[in-house]
Protein backbone atom coordinates (compact mmCIF):
# COMPACT_ATOMS: atom_id res chain seq x y z
CA UNK A 1 0.00 0.00 0.00
CA UNK A 2 1.48 3.04 -0.57
CA UNK A 3 1.36 6.22 1.39
CA UNK A 4 -1.07 8.70 0.63
CA UNK A 5 0.95 12.37 -0.43
CA UNK A 6 0.80 14.44 2.25
CA UNK A 7 -0.15 18.21 1.69
CA UNK A 8 3.48 19.10 1.94
CA UNK A 9 4.17 16.82 -0.99
CA UNK A 10 2.08 17.62 -3.19
CA UNK A 11 2.89 21.44 -2.48
CA UNK A 12 6.38 20.50 -2.94
CA UNK A 13 5.92 18.75 -6.44
CA UNK A 14 3.55 21.98 -7.61
CA UNK A 15 6.09 24.62 -7.20
CA UNK A 16 8.91 21.89 -9.07
CA UNK A 17 6.17 21.35 -12.09
CA UNK A 18 5.81 25.10 -11.94
CA UNK A 19 9.59 25.32 -12.46
CA UNK A 20 10.20 26.86 -9.11
CA UNK A 21 12.74 24.03 -7.94
CA UNK A 22 14.93 26.34 -5.73
CA UNK A 23 10.93 27.13 -3.73
CA UNK A 24 10.45 23.30 -3.50
CA UNK A 25 13.59 22.42 -2.40
CA UNK A 26 13.61 25.39 0.68
CA UNK A 27 9.59 24.58 1.29
CA UNK A 28 10.53 22.27 4.40
CA UNK A 29 12.62 24.68 5.78
CA UNK A 30 11.06 27.52 5.71
CA UNK A 31 7.73 25.82 6.85
CA UNK A 32 9.84 24.57 10.05
CA UNK A 33 11.64 28.07 10.60
CA UNK A 34 8.17 29.77 9.80
CA UNK A 35 6.19 27.37 12.57
CA UNK A 36 9.13 28.04 14.93
CA UNK A 37 9.28 31.58 14.60
CA UNK A 38 5.53 32.19 14.43
CA UNK A 39 6.09 33.96 10.97
CA UNK A 40 2.71 35.79 8.72
CA UNK A 41 1.48 33.78 5.78
CA UNK A 42 2.52 36.05 3.73
CA UNK A 43 6.35 36.48 5.03
CA UNK A 44 6.30 32.52 4.91
CA UNK A 45 5.94 32.88 1.24
CA UNK A 46 7.94 36.14 0.71
CA UNK A 47 10.51 34.08 1.86
CA UNK A 48 9.87 31.15 -0.09
CA UNK A 49 9.77 33.34 -3.28
CA UNK A 50 13.04 35.13 -2.44
CA UNK A 51 14.61 31.66 -2.01
CA UNK A 52 13.53 30.96 -6.13
CA UNK A 53 14.34 34.47 -7.13
CA UNK A 54 18.25 34.98 -5.61
CA UNK A 55 18.88 31.42 -7.28
CA UNK A 56 17.59 33.17 -10.32
CA UNK A 57 19.56 36.21 -10.37
CA UNK A 58 22.85 34.30 -9.46
CA UNK A 59 21.94 32.21 -12.56
CA UNK A 60 21.62 35.00 -14.52
CA UNK A 61 24.89 36.65 -13.56
CA UNK A 62 26.41 33.44 -14.19
CA UNK A 63 25.53 33.04 -17.74
CA UNK A 64 26.22 36.28 -18.25
CA UNK A 65 29.67 36.31 -16.65
CA UNK A 66 30.22 33.32 -19.04
CA UNK A 67 28.80 34.89 -22.07
CA UNK A 68 31.00 37.94 -21.78
CA UNK A 69 34.08 35.86 -22.70
CA UNK A 70 36.32 37.71 -20.32
CA UNK A 71 39.91 36.68 -20.09
CA UNK A 72 39.89 36.38 -16.44
CA UNK A 73 37.84 37.61 -13.81
CA UNK A 74 39.24 39.78 -11.62
CA UNK A 75 37.74 43.09 -9.84
CA UNK A 76 38.79 46.27 -8.07
CA UNK A 77 39.13 44.57 -5.23
CA UNK A 78 42.36 42.60 -6.37
CA UNK A 79 43.74 45.96 -8.25
CA UNK A 80 46.39 47.14 -5.95
CA UNK A 81 46.24 50.95 -6.11
CA UNK A 82 49.46 51.62 -4.15
CA UNK A 83 51.63 49.79 -6.62
CA UNK A 84 50.01 51.91 -9.33
CA UNK A 85 50.22 55.45 -8.16
CA UNK A 86 49.23 56.67 -11.89
CA UNK A 87 45.73 55.69 -11.67
CA UNK A 88 43.65 58.10 -9.54
CA UNK A 89 41.96 55.51 -7.16
CA UNK A 90 38.61 58.04 -6.84
CA UNK A 91 37.92 58.05 -10.44
CA UNK A 92 38.34 54.22 -10.88
CA UNK A 93 35.95 54.12 -7.51
CA UNK A 94 33.33 56.61 -9.56
CA UNK A 95 33.40 54.67 -12.52
CA UNK A 96 32.35 51.40 -10.69
CA UNK A 97 29.19 53.24 -9.88
CA UNK A 98 28.29 52.52 -13.43
CA UNK A 99 26.96 56.03 -13.86
CA UNK A 100 28.56 56.13 -17.27
CA UNK A 101 26.77 53.18 -18.15
CA UNK A 102 23.39 55.09 -17.17
CA UNK A 103 24.24 57.58 -19.92
CA UNK A 104 25.80 55.12 -22.46
CA UNK A 105 29.33 57.18 -22.07
CA UNK A 106 32.56 55.63 -23.40
CA UNK A 107 35.54 55.28 -21.14
CA UNK A 108 38.92 55.14 -22.29
CA UNK A 109 42.02 53.03 -20.56
CA UNK A 110 45.20 54.27 -22.32
CA UNK A 111 48.63 53.50 -21.30
CA UNK A 112 51.67 51.04 -21.79
CA UNK A 113 51.74 47.64 -21.63
CA UNK A 114 51.14 45.99 -17.82
CA UNK A 115 49.54 48.74 -16.19
CA UNK A 116 46.52 46.93 -15.36
CA UNK A 117 44.37 47.98 -18.08
CA UNK A 118 42.64 45.05 -19.22
CA UNK A 119 41.95 44.20 -15.29
CA UNK A 120 40.05 47.61 -15.33
CA UNK A 121 38.32 46.65 -17.76
CA UNK A 122 37.63 43.48 -16.50
CA UNK A 123 36.65 44.72 -13.08
CA UNK A 124 33.77 47.36 -14.73
CA UNK A 125 32.69 44.42 -16.70
CA UNK A 126 31.89 42.05 -14.02
CA UNK A 127 30.41 45.07 -11.82
CA UNK A 128 28.31 45.84 -14.84
CA UNK A 129 26.90 41.90 -14.53
CA UNK A 130 26.45 42.40 -11.33
CA UNK A 131 24.27 45.19 -11.33
CA UNK A 132 22.03 43.25 -13.76
CA UNK A 133 23.66 44.21 -17.13
CA UNK A 134 25.29 42.55 -20.14
CA UNK A 135 28.63 42.75 -21.34
CA UNK A 136 31.00 41.42 -23.58
CA UNK A 137 34.85 41.79 -23.92
CA UNK A 138 36.95 41.39 -27.33
CA UNK A 139 39.95 41.84 -28.20
CA UNK A 140 40.60 44.57 -31.34
CA UNK A 141 42.23 41.98 -33.49
CA UNK A 142 39.66 39.50 -32.88
CA UNK A 143 36.51 41.80 -33.69
CA UNK A 144 38.19 42.54 -37.43
CA UNK A 145 39.25 39.37 -37.97
CA UNK A 146 34.97 38.53 -37.21
CA UNK A 147 33.56 41.90 -38.84
CA UNK A 148 36.05 41.44 -42.06
CA UNK A 149 35.13 37.97 -41.92
CA UNK A 150 31.54 38.42 -41.61
CA UNK A 151 31.72 41.28 -44.26
CA UNK A 152 33.14 39.26 -47.00
CA UNK A 153 30.74 36.21 -46.75
CA UNK A 154 28.10 39.47 -46.69
CA UNK A 155 26.71 38.51 -42.97
CA UNK A 156 28.04 41.55 -41.21
CA UNK A 157 24.20 42.31 -39.80
CA UNK A 158 23.83 39.44 -37.41
CA UNK A 159 27.93 39.78 -36.50
CA UNK A 160 26.41 43.72 -35.79
CA UNK A 161 24.32 42.52 -33.16
CA UNK A 162 26.49 40.85 -31.22
CA UNK A 163 28.54 43.91 -30.78
CA UNK A 164 25.74 46.83 -30.36
CA UNK A 165 23.27 44.58 -27.73
CA UNK A 166 24.98 44.50 -24.23
CA UNK A 167 24.76 47.28 -22.55
CA UNK A 168 28.81 47.00 -22.28
CA UNK A 169 31.14 46.06 -24.62
CA UNK A 170 35.24 46.23 -24.15
CA UNK A 171 37.26 46.07 -27.23
CA UNK A 172 40.74 45.10 -25.79
CA UNK A 173 43.95 46.20 -27.02
CA UNK A 174 43.24 48.41 -29.91
CA UNK A 175 46.72 49.57 -31.22
CA UNK A 176 48.59 46.46 -31.82
CA UNK A 177 48.15 45.88 -35.34
CA UNK A 178 47.88 48.24 -37.98
CA UNK A 179 44.20 48.36 -39.14
CA UNK A 180 43.54 48.71 -43.56
CA UNK A 181 41.08 50.75 -45.36
CA UNK A 182 38.62 48.46 -44.74
CA UNK A 183 38.77 47.57 -40.73
CA UNK A 184 39.39 50.83 -40.24
CA UNK A 185 35.64 51.27 -41.50
CA UNK A 186 34.55 48.37 -39.65
CA UNK A 187 35.61 50.24 -36.78
CA UNK A 188 34.13 53.45 -37.66
CA UNK A 189 30.45 51.80 -38.67
CA UNK A 190 30.65 49.87 -34.86
CA UNK A 191 31.73 53.37 -33.17
CA UNK A 192 28.52 55.20 -35.00
CA UNK A 193 26.17 52.26 -34.48
CA UNK A 194 26.88 52.10 -30.30
CA UNK A 195 27.44 56.03 -30.27
CA UNK A 196 24.90 57.36 -27.39
CA UNK A 197 23.30 53.66 -27.10
CA UNK A 198 25.41 51.86 -25.66
CA UNK A 199 29.09 52.29 -23.70
CA UNK A 200 32.03 51.22 -25.07
CA UNK A 201 35.47 50.61 -22.61
CA UNK A 202 38.38 50.42 -24.90
CA UNK A 203 41.80 49.80 -23.88
CA UNK A 204 45.07 51.07 -25.98
CA UNK A 205 48.74 51.44 -25.95
CA UNK A 206 48.48 54.11 -28.52
CA UNK A 207 47.67 57.96 -27.37
CA UNK A 208 45.00 59.86 -29.73
CA UNK A 209 47.17 61.41 -31.47
CA UNK A 210 48.91 58.00 -32.99
CA UNK A 211 45.37 56.81 -34.21
CA UNK A 212 45.58 58.57 -37.46
CA UNK A 213 48.57 56.22 -38.45
CA UNK A 214 47.04 53.34 -36.51
CA UNK A 215 44.14 53.40 -38.58
CA UNK A 216 45.66 54.32 -41.54
CA UNK A 217 43.18 57.57 -42.55
CA UNK A 218 43.79 60.36 -40.68
CA UNK A 219 39.80 61.75 -41.17
CA UNK A 220 38.23 57.85 -40.41
CA UNK A 221 39.77 58.22 -37.06
CA UNK A 222 39.05 61.90 -36.63
CA UNK A 223 35.25 60.64 -37.31
CA UNK A 224 35.67 57.41 -34.77
CA UNK A 225 37.39 59.50 -31.80
CA UNK A 226 35.01 62.76 -32.84
CA UNK A 227 32.02 59.69 -31.74
CA UNK A 228 33.90 58.05 -29.27
CA UNK A 229 34.98 60.98 -27.16
CA UNK A 230 31.99 63.21 -27.36
CA UNK A 231 30.70 61.95 -24.18
CA UNK A 232 33.50 59.71 -22.34
CA UNK A 233 36.33 59.52 -19.94
CA UNK A 234 39.97 59.35 -20.41
CA UNK A 235 41.98 57.49 -18.24
CA UNK A 236 45.92 57.90 -19.27
CA UNK A 237 47.76 55.24 -16.72
CA UNK A 238 51.13 56.51 -16.75
CA UNK A 239 53.29 53.75 -14.88
CA UNK A 240 55.96 50.84 -14.75
CA UNK A 241 54.28 47.35 -16.21
CA UNK A 242 52.52 45.38 -13.08
CA UNK A 243 54.26 42.29 -13.96
CA UNK A 244 57.82 43.44 -14.61
CA UNK A 245 57.82 45.35 -11.30
CA UNK A 246 56.37 41.94 -9.68
CA UNK A 247 59.59 40.13 -11.48
CA UNK A 248 61.93 43.21 -10.73
CA UNK A 249 61.12 43.17 -6.70
CA UNK A 250 61.55 39.60 -7.20
CA UNK A 251 65.24 40.39 -8.71
CA UNK A 252 64.49 38.41 -11.97
CA UNK A 253 64.95 41.31 -13.83
CA UNK A 254 67.16 44.55 -13.90
CA UNK A 255 65.74 48.38 -13.62
CA UNK A 256 67.36 48.75 -17.42
CA UNK A 257 64.66 46.21 -18.91
CA UNK A 258 61.92 48.48 -17.29
CA UNK A 259 62.81 50.89 -20.11
CA UNK A 260 61.63 48.50 -23.44
CA UNK A 261 58.00 48.36 -23.10
CA UNK A 262 58.17 45.28 -25.31
CA UNK A 263 60.20 42.88 -23.06
CA UNK A 264 56.61 43.00 -21.02
CA UNK A 265 55.77 39.38 -20.55
P1 LIG B 1 47.44 45.90 -19.58
O1 LIG B 1 46.09 45.52 -20.09
O2 LIG B 1 47.56 47.34 -19.20
O3 LIG B 1 48.54 45.46 -20.49
P2 LIG B 1 46.80 43.97 -17.53
O4 LIG B 1 45.55 44.53 -16.99
O5 LIG B 1 46.69 42.80 -18.43
O6 LIG B 1 47.67 45.10 -18.23
O7 LIG B 1 47.74 43.60 -16.32
C1 LIG B 1 48.75 42.62 -16.43
C2 LIG B 1 48.66 41.71 -15.22
O8 LIG B 1 49.05 42.44 -14.06
C3 LIG B 1 47.26 41.20 -14.95
O9 LIG B 1 47.37 39.91 -14.41
C4 LIG B 1 46.72 42.18 -13.92
O10 LIG B 1 45.77 41.56 -13.08
C5 LIG B 1 47.97 42.53 -13.13
N1 LIG B 1 47.96 43.91 -12.66
C6 LIG B 1 48.27 45.02 -13.35
N2 LIG B 1 48.22 46.11 -12.58
C7 LIG B 1 47.84 45.68 -11.36
C8 LIG B 1 47.60 46.33 -10.10
N3 LIG B 1 47.79 47.64 -9.95
N4 LIG B 1 47.22 45.55 -9.07
C9 LIG B 1 47.06 44.21 -9.20
N5 LIG B 1 47.27 43.54 -10.35
C10 LIG B 1 47.67 44.26 -11.41
MG1 LIG C 1 45.71 44.39 -21.72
Amino acid sequence: MSAAVTPAEQVREQLAALGLTVAATALDGLAQQAVREQWALTTFVGRLLDAEQQARRERTIQSRLHMAHLPYRKTLDTYDFAAQPGVDERRIRELATLRFLAHGDNVLLLGPPGVGKTHLAVALAIATIHAGHSAYFISAAELLVRLSRAAIERRVETQWQVYTKPRLLIIDELGYGQFDRAEANLLFQLVSRRYEKGSLIITSNRSYAEWGELLGDAVLATAILDRLLHHSETITIRGESYRLREKRQAGLVGATALTAPTTDD
